[in-house]
């Protein structure tokens, strides 16, 4: 199979991250029979640098014609004092928004290699644990009405959650299909105690689930996720849940695996066209010194060809190379953890795991 792939590298550590996901992507490609043909796009500073902003229409109209689209990351301090809407993670939201990806997928992995980079204790990191953040990207609270008013102690602001019944469906539907193909348990999370949203968030799942007999789902509140992910993060395996929530709660689970350098995200719609990127950010202090972990863009093109193009086996490949390197000691300088060890660069670590697969 042929697939066209968009490249976003982005600033700072971007082209360099975005590069090594690249190389292995070829390597896969070349080792299955498939073809990834890749096009770069301006986004972020570079952007604004070059076309003077930060998501020109070619990269939009780029994106939204490639089967699926690879993001390194945007920002840095050249840009910081730019106003809030002309700043390069603007064109983030714009990108998203554009190509209607409207899920996010943030696995959050315990590496057995990487067990003391968890700030957890070694008792209850000990069993390791592999969490799925399915989080709604477009609704709830982040985009739901907003101001300033007269209220009864004087000036307050409002923001409000409001979630329609074809969003929560949709959202509860990915949850499912992505719990079919993993451990078939979905934890959604609300706080049905208290917000009629919630409420009406429950139901639907309830409803969906019913599509679903082979899934186990149960609901959690908002409040004991938060304690159960560092308690026992263990016995998660999917969790579902509103863009706010989400976005805390998929935060919490990114630092109990201790490693930013190794989570990787997805963005998705109705199409199989996604966005796939790292969770963290450009890394300014370490660009262009080739120090960075590459680790987290690999798994997320491995994920791009899970979620986008079906190539499970390919996927599990990347995967399986990223833990045979880690098994074998091998270390960027962010996961040597104040060791004194000797550790690899962007490069060299890239060309470990391609050795693997
Ligand atoms: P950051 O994630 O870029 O860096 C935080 C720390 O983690 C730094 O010390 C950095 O060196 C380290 N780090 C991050 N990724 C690494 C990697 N792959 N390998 C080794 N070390 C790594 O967060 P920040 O410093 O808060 O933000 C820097 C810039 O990135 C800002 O302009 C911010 O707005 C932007 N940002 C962009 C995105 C995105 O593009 N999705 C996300 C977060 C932040």
């Amino acid at each position: 199979m042929n697939y066209n792939i968009g490249l976003l590298k982005g600033d700072g550590i971007g082209p360099e991250i975005v590069s090594s996901a690249v190389k292995v992507l070829e390597k896969v490609g070349a080792k299955y029979g498939h073809t990834f043909s890749f096009t770069d796009y301006l986004i972020g500073g570079i952007a604004i640098d070059t076309v003077g902003e930060g998501l020109p229409k070619e990269t939009v109209e780029g994106c939204l014609g490639s089967d699926s689209v690879l993001l390194g990351a945007v920002g840095g301090p050249k840009w910081d004092t730019l106003p809030g809407n002309q700043r390069p993670e603007k064109a983030l939201l714009g990108i998203r928004s554009a190509m209607g990806l409207y899920t996010n997928l943030r696995p959050a992995k315990l590496y057995p290699a990487l067990k003391d980079a968890s700030p957890l204790r070694a008792d209850i990191v000990e069993k390791g644990f592999d969490i799925m953040m399915v989080r709604e990207l477009t609704g709830g609270i982040y985009f739901g009405e907003r101001g300033r008013r007269e209220g009864k102690y004087g000036p307050e602001a409002y923001d409000t959650e409001a979630y329609s019944v074809m969003e929560i469906e949709r959202i509860a539907r990915v949850a499912f299909e992505t719990a079919m193909k993993r451990n078939k348990k979905v934890i959604s999370v609300d706080k049905a105690n208290v917000l009629e949203s919630s409420r009406l968030w429950r139901e639907t799942v309830h409803r969906i689930a019913a599509d679903y007999p082979e899934v186990e789902c149960t609901d959690m509140l908002v409040d004991n996720t938060a304690m159960q992910i560092v308690r026992n993060p263990a016995q998660f395996d999917v969790v579902v849940t509103s863009n706010m929530f989400g976005d805390i709660l998929s935060d919490e689970a990114s630092q109990i695996t201790g490693s930013i350098g190794m989570l990787a995200s997805a963005s998705l719609g109705d199409t199989s066209r996604g966005l796939y990127e790292p969770i963290h950010g450009s890394a300014p202090d370490i660009a262009g010194q080739n120090k960075a972990n590459p680790i987290a863009t690999i798994l997320s093109a491995a994920m791009m060809l899970r979620y986008s193009f079906s190539l499970m086996e390919e996927a599990d490949c990347i995967e399986n190379a990223v833990n045979k390197v880690l098994d074998k000691g091998y270390r960027t300088a962010d996961l040597a953890m104040g060791r004194d060890i000797p550790t690899l660069s962007c490069s060299e670590m890239t060309d470990k795991i391609l050795e693997e697969i």
